[in-house]
């Protein structure tokens, strides 16, 4: 993955966006993104790859505003989001990016 260093996208307060191939990271937000960090984004960018992106962005909104219905709160929907709950639960595996089977957010869409 290619890593673009800016202070455009993402928006600010945010530090990192991944857009396969590539991670646009916040010049002022760059001391946050660490290598926990950048293996969260990779798993993305895996993601997207086998959702061939923009299936992945469709599903994502999908389902942002199907578990806002259901949680009432945008910050535990999106925390909740299935490909949000594979890369935050394997951000801290090393090996993760390079292990994991593909497509294994669905098993975790309803856990
Ligand atoms: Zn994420």
């Amino acid at each position: 993955m290619i890593t673009v260093k800016n202070n455009i996208i993402p928006f600010k307060n945010f530090t990192a966006l991944t857009l396969w191939p590539f991670i646009f990271v916040r010049k002022d937000e760059e001391k946050y993104y660490t290598d926990v960090v950048e293996r969260h984004e990779h798993i993305h960018g895996e993601q997207q790859k086998e959702m061939l992106i923009i299936f992945f962005y469709l599903w994502y909104i999908i389902e942002w505003f199907i578990k806002l219905c259901y949680y009432h709160n945008s910050i535990t929907a999106y925390k909740n989001i299935s490909f949000e709950r594979e890369a935050y639960a394997n951000d801290g595996d090393f090996n993760y990016p390079t292990q994991r089977k593909h497509y294994s957010w669905i098993k975790i869409i309803y856990s």
